[in-house]
């Protein structure tokens, strides 16, 4: 399957597997996967002038504002190639993030062609996070440790695995997740209002996960979009 130019976000709770999802759909679309987490990291390590205004809000524990954000992802997407897609992973988290990214995107002349937002019941989603590892670099994560087992060595940058500190505690991870269900039903509502918003079925393992993202997106490009599988 190619998607030459597709613009796409991959949303969801914490545990739904977005970023598992992200990942896997753009290597099999040929997209490019943009995490803004990853950004973030990129820029402080590699100290750019978006690196320095980071991390004075990151030091005073204060959220990064949306201006830097936009502009980190604007600097990201201007530089892949012309026919290149990409999915957005972690972007955005605010509804005023979507606003401001639309507006980017229409100055450019562009617009976004699908939105996914995959959906777990917040049981499951406990259960998940609270099961989960991830990788300390690159953020990749490892579902279902069982007692404490597991590679202490990530399979994808070779990063050390550790359970985060916010999946050990259901009080906490109950915050979480409710604290992105008030922030992310405005955002669902403005998509749903554009007609891009696609709900997907997060519940079954990830590769069926995957394949039912890729069959919408089959019947939502039908004869822009070869494909394959
Ligand atoms: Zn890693």
């Amino acid at each position: 399957m190619t998607a030459d130019g597709l613009q796409l976000i991959v949303m969801g709770p914490p545990g739904s597997g977005k970023g598992t999802q992200s990942v896997a759909l753009a290597t099999d679309i040929g997209a490019m996967h943009i995490s803004t987490g990853d950004l973030f990291r990129y820029h402080e390590r590699s100290a750019t002038s978006l690196g320095d205004q980071i991390q004075d809000f990151m030091k005073k524990g204060d959220l990064v504002p949306d201006d830097i954000t936009i502009a980190m992802l604007k600097d990201k997407i201007e530089s892949l190639p012309d026919s290149m897609g990409y999915i957005l992973d972690g972007f955005p988290r605010t509804l005023n993030q979507a606003i401001s990214f639309d507006k980017m995107l229409t100055a450019g002349n562009s617009k976004l062609d699908l939105v996914i937002c995959i959906d777990v019941p917040e049981r499951q989603l406990e259960n998940r996070l609270l099961r989960r590892i991830v990788c300390a670099e690159c953020s990749l994560v490892y579902g279902s440790h069982v007692g404490g087992e597991y590679d202490e060595y990530c399979k994808n940058c070779g990063g050390k695995l550790q359970k985060r500190v916010d999946d050990s505690d259901k009080e906490v991870i109950g915050h979480r997740l409710k604290k992105y269900m008030d922030l992310s039903l405005p955002i669902i509502d403005h998509y749903q209002a554009h007609g891009i918003l696609h709900r997907i079925d997060g519940t079954g393992p990830v590769i069926e996960v995957t394949t039912a993202i890729k069959r919408v997106l089959a019947s939502t490009f039908k004869g822009t979009l070869s494909f394959n599988y």
